[in-house]
């Protein structure tokens, strides 16, 4: 990695800086409760797997185009009931717009994230680049603080097109008054954040437990300040 070139830095938020499984948890804990699922015969924990797994698979259409935002919205919940075998039907009507209004607000970042940013503040210039929701997205950042440290932000929303697809690097680029060979992409997912960024020319580091194509793999955030 060539780190003297370097002046721009593009984080991805979801599971990268903000901490989504934790916050998504205490969320869904909190519906669970509300609607007294439980009362079904549905234990917290068969939910939460359930949830998750019928997310994961939404997303993962999201990011291949094959569903929208409001495909997601609506049917999460419904799929998530049809899992545990539950009756769909009986998934509350606004249980997936409830979970949207209360999950943005929820606090926690990922171990290191504060330290992180607050060693590459001044050095460099940060910008978020997320597959995320532009409302969603935006009461992460001014919930948790991390505002403050970022120039540009930049959600598959507002440009109309997803990572890991060249035109939102190219959106996200010329939006942060940046090119290809002073910037890099940190982030969580191998595909979006990592591939889609190194096809496009960018220098990558990858933060997570698989192997990728990162030029720089790293477990913890706080290893980062090794490299930059
Ligand atoms: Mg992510």
């Amino acid at each position: 990695m060539n780190k003297n070139s370097i002046q721009h830095i593009f984080f991805d938020l979801d599971h990268t800086l903000w901490d989504f499984e934790r916050n998504s948890e205490e969320t869904l804990i909190s519906l669970f409760e509300k609607y007294k699922i439980g009362e079904q015969g549905v234990n917290i924990e068969d939910f939460l797997v359930a949830y998750k797994k019928i997310n994961h698979q939404l997303w993962d259409l999201y990011n291949h185009s094959k569903v929208t935002k409001e495909d997601i919205r609506l049917k999460r919940f419904p799929m998530a009931y049809e899992e545990i075998g539950l009756d769909p039907t009986t998934c509350p009507g606004n249980i997936g717009d409830e979970y949207l209004e209360i999950c943005p607000h929820k606090p926690y970042l990922i171990e290191g994230c504060i330290e992180l940013l607050d060693g590459l503040k001044g050095k460099y210039t940060l910008h978020i680049l997320s597959n995320g929701f532009d409302k969603t997205q935006s009461i992460k950042l001014s919930t948790t603080g991390l505002n403050k440290y970022f120039d540009v932000v930049v959600t598959s929303e507002s440009c109309g097109a997803k990572k890991p697809s060249p035109e939102i690097y190219t959106y996200a680029l010329e939006k942060a008054g940046a090119n290809v060979d002073n910037s890099i992409m940190i982030g969580d997912n191998p595909i979006t954040d990592i591939k889609g960024a190194k096809d496009f020319g960018l220098q990558t580091i990858y933060f997570g437990q698989e192997n990728t194509v990162a030029d720089i793999e790293v477990k913890s955030l706080i290893e980062i300040l090794e490299y930059l």
